[in-house]
């Protein structure tokens, strides 16, 4: 592992960017507002400009410069001095943690792109499930289509020496793989728990855990997302006081955790 200052600068003020935009995420996908371009039904608010959420005031650069701002304004709006919670700079943080997780293990290349690419859309179904218990369709499409982006990149990068379209196929294989052990699972478990184990908006994120992981990865990704589930569930009940829990961030940090683990095809 070495890290290089200009790669190092360049993967952070990415990442600083990709951290901004997964807190409107965030803020918009659970209220429907476009967050990509259009408009919204009744004309507003739009894809456009960030506006306070309190009184609605358009953002400047100055404001939205990522943890930065949040800790010079200290927290709150220029205008109406409003509380900012600190979850948008943590959220922030935390898109930037990841992407220099991936840079270190990975390098400047490609498949961290691919990985950089996913995180803010990962970050954002993360903090949606804890707040709402939903993980958007829209938000697992779009890391299933990065998923599979990946797969073509290796699919048409020349270096790769094993068989192409198996190893394509055997990502598609898994996907299927995965989606079905996690419809059984949820299955089984709402049997023998009486209650509702696996949302299926659970099953849709294992098929694209499969894509990104492939056949070879389902026991690391299983055993840590159960224990993963497991810890999270127990914390849950002590601080919400409420039985059921978000299953969305075992799966999702789990997801992250083996892809650095695993290493890359493209090395
Ligand atoms: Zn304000």
């Amino acid at each position: 592992m070495i890290l290089f200052p200009m790669e190092l600068l360049i993967i952070t003020a990415a990442a600083l960017a990709l951290g901004s935009f997964s807190t409107a995420l965030i803020y918009r996908v659970p209220r429907n507002i476009p967050w990509a371009f259009g408009t919204s039904k009744k004309g507003e608010p739009t894809a456009g400009r960030s506006v306070c959420t309190s009184c609605k005031a358009v953002l400047s650069p100055l404001d939205l410069v990522p943890v930065f701002s949040w800790l010079f304004l200290r927290g709150k709006c220029r205008q109406c001095k409003t509380l900012i919670p600190a979850r948008y700079p943590l959220t922030e943080l935390g898109v930037v943690l990841a992407c220099l997780g991936a840079y270190a293990v990975f390098g400047f290349n490609a498949y961290t792109f691919f990985i950089m690419a996913a995180i803010p859309f990962l970050m954002a179904l993360l903090v949606i499930d804890l707040d709402h218990m939903i993980l958007p369709n829209q938000l697992v499409f779009i890391v299933g289509l990065i998923g599979l982006g990946h797969l073509l990149f290796v699919f048409f990068s020349s270096s790769f020496t094993m068989d192409r379209f198996e190893l394509v196929a055997m990502y598609v294989v898994a996907a299927l793989f995965y989606a079905g052990l996690s419809w059984f699972l949820g299955w089984f478990l709402t049997k023998i728990l009486k209650k509702d184990a696996l949302g299926f908006g659970d099953v849709k994120f294992f098929a694209v855990a499969g894509l990104w992981l492939g056949l070879s990865n389902v026991a690391p990704f299983l055993i840590l997302s159960g224990l993963l589930g497991i810890v999270f569930s127990v914390v849950w009940q002590k601080v919400k006081k409420e039985a059921v829990f978000p299953f969305g961030p075992a799966l999702i940090t789990s997801l992250y955790v083996v892809l650095l683990l695993r290493g890359s095809l493209l090395l």
